[in-house]
């Protein structure tokens, strides 16, 4: 069994606020159209394309750390039409704590409804981690408004329940509902036509010994073909162009 600490989303305090929030940045969000391809939670939560987005860490951190994080970010940049300033101080739109224990991360806009002093995202990893550059675009997946693969509704994963929560429990600590909105309980409540991608970066790594015992999908390092494509629908490079909406 792999150790690979799991990543876990974090929710929105007032869901109202994440709504507000979400179609004040992007109308576009508020779309609930059965062709929406993003449509995988009830509306989206993604930033208006071309944006800026300021970055702040919460504590000092080296310059070693923030040029590894920059590097590893710019794989998103390459393909989704936003702007990442990384700022000593003052608002930021992402505040990042390596205080932690865990990794995760708000999604999208539901950043701009928590407190300029309170993180928006974990990280326990540091560079010289052999996953940290895939952590971080992980990690930087939620923050730009994407959610987990391996909760997609086609994913069909042969899960074996109980290992899964005996798994979690003693490796994590995790309780049977934190398990359920994590791990095993397929988002709800819209149509999707993204296909569903073993390969995304946003998909956790699953060990064959919690599922039928054959199905599995390894380490995911690297951005998918099928992120990628995301990135671009989602952040094109013309902002008026919104191709994942169908009006
Ligand atoms: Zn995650």
């Amino acid at each position: 069994m792999k150790n690979a600490k799991p990543c876990s989303v974090i929710p929105p305090k007032d869901q109202l606020a994440s709504y507000k929030a979400a179609i004040t940045e992007n109308p576009n969000n508020a779309s609930n159209n059965e062709l929406s391809i993003l449509a995988v939670g009830d509306y989206q939560k993604l930033w208006k394309p071309g944006r800026e987005l300021k970055i702040r860490f919460l504590e000092d951190v080296s310059s070693s750390f923030v040029r590894a994080f920059s590097q590893a970010i710019t794989h998103w940049i390459k393909h989704a039409n936003l702007k990442f300033v990384i700022v000593p101080k003052g608002d930021a739109d992402i505040r990042i704590t390596t205080d932690s224990e865990h990794n995760k991360s708000l999604i999208g806009t539901d950043a701009l409804t928590f407190d300029q002093n309170e993180a928006t995202m974990y990280l326990e990893t540091t560079p010289s981690d052999e996953y940290f550059e895939s952590t971080v675009l992980h990690e930087m997946g939620h923050a730009l408004g994407y959610l987990h693969e391996h909760l997609h509704q086609d994913a069909t994963i042969p899960w074996n329940r109980e290992k899964v929560y005996e798994h979690y429990f003693e490796n994590y600590g995790w309780d049977k509902q934190r398990v359920d909105e994590n791990v095993l309980t397929p988002y709800s409540g819209a149509i999707v036509d993204t296909e569903y991608d073993k390969n995304s970066i946003m998909h956790y790594e699953v060990d064959k010994e919690l599922t039928d015992g054959v199905w599995e999908v390894g380490k995911n390092t690297v951005l998918s073909e099928l992120d990628i494509k995301m990135a671009k629908r989602t952040y094109p490079e013309d902002p008026d162009d919104v191709p994942w909406k169908n009006v």
